[in-house]
């Protein structure tokens, strides 16, 4: 059965995988997005589509809309462009999960929230299990986000209470792919693009601290699992790649598979950077049958190509 699907922030990166995949699959999607750092590039050979409606708004404001899904990624995911209004970013997790909930409360219709490994902070148990509350500052210039999409799980799971909205929450791990903005400024598309373009690679602090990555198709895959998964299932639940490396390690990979000549350059670790993040993904395993297949070299192949095809 066709259903009408919204996908708020489905002109960034992780959006606009999820609308393709969507539409192609039979549904009528909604994107919906504001252009902050989404791009129509990453749209375009949707826009023709008559199931495919694009929507410009900013979930900040109510909007009016009929669905049977709701899937809730608008918000910027950089450090760079988080920081870069840090009241717009918590107004967008906040009014936005407000602002959606109520449409999905209305509609009664399922919604899924994209919340982050960043609701951890920087953890003092590691690896990750759903279960541990996390270390985050509620004061440092990471905050705007994180207490952001704390907040909004919260919302999430006080209208599951209060007003019996189906809920779905997934606690994403870092990911990267095609379709990532060159300007991103997150550590993926950063070193890509250095090492394509041979400019020095922009290490913050030493490079011992560590990351764990998943390529994109993956993370889609989750989403749509948990999404089709049972009611009672609500999550959060961990999506990630176990596998962890030091940034150095990156830097490295990437190195090698561009066969760059490009140098590593060592600049100031920014405040409140974890040193640490990996997932217990058991919970995804079990209730999902869910786990990542596209492991860090292949990953890497896939998404330099890309980057080799813009810039
Ligand atoms: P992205 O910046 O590429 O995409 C975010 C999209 O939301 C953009 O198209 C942007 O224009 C749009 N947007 C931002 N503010 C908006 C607003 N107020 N109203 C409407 N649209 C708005 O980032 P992404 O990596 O695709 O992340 C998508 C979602 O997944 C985000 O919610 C992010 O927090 C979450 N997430 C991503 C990662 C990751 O590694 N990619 C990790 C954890 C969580
Ligand atoms: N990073 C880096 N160089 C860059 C961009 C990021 O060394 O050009 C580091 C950053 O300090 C962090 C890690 O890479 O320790 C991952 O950063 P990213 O912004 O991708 O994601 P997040 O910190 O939100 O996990």
């Amino acid at each position: 059965m066709r259903k009408k699907i919204l996908i708020t922030g489905g002109a960034g990166f992780v959006g606009s995988h999820l609308c393709r995949r969507l539409l192609n699959e039979g549904n009528d999607i909604i994107c919906l997005d504001n252009f902050f750092t989404g791009d129509k590039s990453n749209i375009i050979d949707m826009l023709e589509n008559p199931y495919f409606e694009l929507v410009r708004h900013d979930v900040q404001e109510p909007i009016l809309l009929e669905v049977d899904e709701i899937y809730n990624l608008a918000c910027p995911a950089s450090p760079p462009y988080y920081q870069f209004d840090p009241v717009a970013t918590t107004k967008t997790s906040v009014m936005g999960a407000i602002n959606m909930l109520s449409i999905a409360q209305r509609c009664k219709a399922k919604i899924l929230q994209a919340s982050t490994s960043e609701v951890y902070g920087d953890p003092e148990i590691h690896p990750q299990p759903e279960s541990y509350r996390g270390s985050v500052s509620t004061t440092g210039i990471r905050a705007c986000y994180d207490e952001g999409k704390r907040c909004a799980e919260t919302l999430f799971f006080d209208f599951h209470r209060q007003h019996d909205v189906k809920i779905k929450v997934i606690r994403i791990f870092n990911t990267y792919g095609p379709a990532m903005n060159p300007n991103d400024g997150r550590v993926v598309s950063n070193f890509i693009v250095q090492a394509l373009k041979g400019e020095d690679i922009t290490m913050y602090g030493d490079g011992t601290q560590t990351r764990s990555f998943q390529y994109v198709d993956d993370l889609i895959e989750g989403m749509i699992k948990l999404m089709n998964s049972p009611d009672e299932f609500t999550g959060p639940v961990n999506i990630g790649n176990p596998n962890e490396f030091t940034m150095l390690e990156l830097a490295e990979k990437v190195i090698e598979l561009t066969g760059s000549d490009s140098k590593i350059i060592f600049q100031p670790l920014p405040q409140d950077d974890p040193l640490q993040r990996q997932p217990i993904i058991d919970l995804a395993k079990k209730e999902l049958d869910w786990e990542p297949t596209i492991q860090l070299e292949e990953g890497l192949k896939k998404t330099i190509d890309y980057f080799k095809s813009i810039i």
